[in-house]
């Protein structure tokens, strides 16, 4: 019987993980295809940084992404393993708390994982972990969509580490949970393809620059020792760990557009000079 248990929580796993990765490598590689492949010229003048990743770095990150949906799987499926012994606090009927918490709730995992993720991130941070495991997301210099779950494994046990943690303290709807996921997802995404779309002055306005920008987790990448917030520019503002030129480089980045289009040019690869690089780099 013991046996027949863990082979059906094994094949759960597999499942859960084939499920995960079909949907991650869909998105991301749709989003690849895209804007790296299809119209690569066309919206070059949106690409962060105005060079391409090589190629070894790209099936580095589809490599490690294997692993991490595998992980993935692991944990959801003991975490519904968990709901269904209802040891969690997923519940079913929406009257049971009603619509306005539905909603409320989202935020608050929205908000909670932020703070999550900014904390954990710091501590991957310290150096023996970031030796170890975080460097593994860091060879990703110049990111593509694929980087998004390009981690060693123990970090990506941190990182799914906050669907039990929301589970077992906040009563959540099953699908406010399906929401939150499809929006950490799409949000994870976003920031690693390599391309800004968001105005001019975002970074800057009173009220719109305490939201990230795919420019910022850019120069975490980048430039590894600031930036380390995920939804919200809330926590690196706080605790000043935001890049001290980030306003300055997005509106570089955003000055970027107004030159001459690749597709205009008839030109080959493109040889815009890189504005990042000639950012001081953060010295330890
Ligand atoms: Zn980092
Ligand atoms: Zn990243």
């Amino acid at each position: 019987m013991h046996i027949f248990s863990s082979l059906s929580n094994l094949w759960n796993t597999v499942e859960e993980s084939a499920l995960l990765s079909v949907r991650f490598f869909l998105f991301a590689g749709s989003i690849f295809l895209f804007f790296y492949v299809w119209k690569k010229h066309k919206y070059w003048y949106l690409k962060i940084q105005q060079r391409l990743p090589d190629k070894k770095h790209i099936y580095r990150e589809i490599r490690y992404s294997f692993y991490t949906v595998f992980i993935f799987g692991i944990v959801i499926v003991q975490v519904m393993w968990a709901s269904k012994n209802r040891w969690t606090l997923i519940y079913y009927p929406i009257d049971k708390y009603g619509w306005p918490y539905y909603f409320f709730s989202i935020l608050l995992m929205i908000f909670v994982h932020d703070t999550y993720f900014y904390w954990t991130h710091r501590l991957l941070h310290w150096k023996p972990l970031y030796k170890t495991v975080h460097v593994v997301h860091h060879r990703s210099i110049n990111p593509t969509p694929f980087s998004a779950y390009a981690f060693h494994p123990v970090e990506a046990l941190v990182e799914i580490g906050i669907i039990p943690l929301i589970v077992f303290t906040i009563p959540y709807h099953v699908t406010a949970l399906y929401f939150f996921s499809a929006y950490t997802l799409l949000m994870n995404i976003f920031g690693h393809m390599g391309y800004e779309f968001f105005p001019k002055g975002f970074a800057s306005n009173r009220f719109l620059k305490w939201h990230n920008t795919a420019t910022n987790h850019n120069m975490h990448h980048r430039f590894v020792k600031c930036n380390f917030g995920l939804y919200f520019n809330i926590w690196d503002r706080l605790m000043k760990t935001n890049h001290p030129k980030y306003e300055e480089i997005y509106e570089e980045v955003i000055a970027q557009r107004k030159l001459p289009k690749i597709s205009e040019l008839n030109a080959a690869p493109p040889v815009v000079e890189d504005k990042l690089a000639t950012a001081k780099e953060l010295s330890d």
